[in-house]
This record gives structure tokens, sequence and C-alpha cells, in this order.
């Protein structure tokens, strides 16, 4: 039996356990997955490893740290130095980043985006960003403090924080912040989320399982939204195909994984 979990802080909201073991159910894989509260982000491989695990996934705010962990990272996660997704590997620790190409996956459904502001400058930021610009996106980047963005700057985008933000017409409006997540924030202050609001088509947020402050503005406006639903279920996917390494094709997980969330 293999055991698989996801580290996070919070981490008791996280549907991972309810996903993942869906797949193993559906498909008879002897696994079971679980969640560890890990206030420590240093402390993540310890804890990897005396907990016997084949795999895990990282939410906030350890996705960095779990960067930092790894014994080796492989993939898009090594050009942004987020990991989402480990797994042992003959007893290394192997990191990679299932979230950027989940949340493409998400907004297939918005057609043309061209032009994307992207709310918030931490782990989920990063790897949206940089998959939005190697789809020749143009990107703008607004955050709450200005530590986090010089990472951004250093990419082609247009770096904000809430004193100097220069409004513009968007495609898409992203919030990768966790403002909303156990809290009634909104991302950026009140002026700022309405004049945004007022100039892009469509609207996403990768919070999942609630409708946020954020999209229920979005909601009033009567603009085309998404919440992170379907985004979690594509990184849930690609990630659950590395736990299992070729064992289950990739639709048997995804037809369980989607089954899932009606539960
Ligand atoms: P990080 O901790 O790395 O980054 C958090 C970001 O949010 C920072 O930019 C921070 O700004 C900002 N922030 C935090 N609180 C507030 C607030 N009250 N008001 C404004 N800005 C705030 O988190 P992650 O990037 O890992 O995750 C962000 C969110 O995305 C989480 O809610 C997570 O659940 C969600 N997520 C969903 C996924 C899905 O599959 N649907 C996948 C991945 C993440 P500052 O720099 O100023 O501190």
């Amino acid at each position: 039996m293999q055991i698989f979990s996801i580290f996070g802080d919070p981490v008791a909201h996280s549907r991972s356990p309810l996903m993942h073991n869906s797949v193993f159910k559906a498909n008879n894989y002897p696994a079971c997955y679980t969640r560890t509260h890990l206030l420590d982000g240093a402390k993540l491989k310890e804890t990897f490893f005396s907990l016997g695990l084949s795999g895990a996934n990282v939410t906030v705010p350890h996705k960095e740290a779990a960067f930092v962990a790894c014994d080796e990272v492989r993939g898009f996660a090594q050009k942004i130095g987020v990991v989402n997704t480990l797994v042992n590997e003959n007893g290394k620790l192997i990191g990679y980043n299932t979230d950027a190409d989940g949340f493409m996956y998400a907004i297939n459904e918005f057609p043309n985006i061209k032009n994307i502001l992207v709310l918030g400058a931490g782990g989920t930021a990063k790897a949206l960003v940089s998959r939005f610009l190697e789809e020749d996106m143009a990107v703008t980047v607004l955050n709450r403090s200005a530590t986090r963005l010089a990472y951004f700057q250093n990419l082609d985008c247009q770096c904000f924080t809430w004193d100097d933000f220069v409004l513009a017409e968007y495609d898409l409006v992203v919030n990768t912040t966790s403002a909303g997540l156990n809290s009634s924030d909104l991302p950026a202050p009140k002026e700022i989320i309405h004049n945004i609001l007022q100039n892009t088509h469509y609207v996403a947020d990768a919070i999942y399982g609630k409708r946020t402050p954020f999209l229920a503005l979005a909601h009033e406006k009567g603009l085309r939204y998404k919440d992170g639903a379907d985004m979690l279920l594509g990184q849930g996917v690609l990630a659950n195909a590395l736990f299992v390494q070729g064992k289950l094709t990739h639709e048997a997980i995804q037809n369980a994984m989607q089954k899932s969330f009606a539960l």
C-alpha cells in the first residue's frame, strides 16, 4: 500500500485527499492519500520521509520551501522555483509543478486571451505568469507589497503595488492571492477591484469550493467568471499521473477525479 499526502497550512479545506482517493478506489490502485498540517516549511522533507510517503502535493504557503527541499526538480518547476508535487524516487525527493498546466486547461473556455492581469505575486502567480509568457500573453502583476514583485520585474511583465497601480484593459483577471480563502478580504482595496472589473472580459480565481468576495463582485457586475475547481482538477490529474507512474491511463485518472467533484 502506497501512502500519499498533501502538506499545507491551512490544509483542512483541501479536496486533494478526496480527489486522489477516488482515483485509487475506482481503479483498485493500492494506495491511500491523507493530509498533513505542516507549520514549518523547513520540516517538509523530514516529515515526508518520516511518514513513509511515496508522493505528496504541497499547498499554501510551502511551495517555495518544497522547491528548496527537493533532491531534484524537473520540468517547468525548475524554471519557476515552485513545487506542488513531490515523488519519492528510490529515496530521493523529486519535485514537479502541475499548477500552471492545470490552469491553462481551466481557461480553455475563455477565447482570445492575450492580455492578463494577475493579482498576487506568490508561488501560484509565479507558475501562472511564466506559463502565460510562454504563450506570448501580455502580463501585468498587481501585489499588496513590493518585495515579491522583483521576480516578475525580471520577466517581461508590468508590475504594480496597490499604491502605484495604473489601470488598463484586460481580457482576463486572475486572483492568485489567498484573500477570500478564509476571510472576507478582496485581493486589493475595493475601489481598485471595482475599476479592474469594469475593464476586463473574464475573471478567474485560484481559490475553489466557494464564491470568494472577489467572484461575488464579478457576479454582481455580470462578468463571466470561474473559480479554481477546474484548475484543481487539471493539476490533480497531472499530479496523480506522476504518482502512479504509467500504471493508470490519463483518461481513467481524469474520469474518477472528475466524479469526486460531485461528492
Ligand atoms: P503564497 O502564499 O505563495 O502567495 C500569497 C499571495 O497572496 C501573495 O502575493 C500575498 O501578498 C497575497 N495575499 C495574501 N493575503 C492577502 C490579502 N489579504 N490581500 C491581498 N493579498 C494577499 O500562496 P500561493 O500562491 O501558493 O496560493 C495562493 C492561492 O491560490 C491560495 O488561496 C491557494 O489555495 C490557491 N491555489 C489554488 C489552486 C487550485 O488548484 N485551484 C492551486 C494553487 C493555489 P504579499 O506578497 O503582499 O504577502
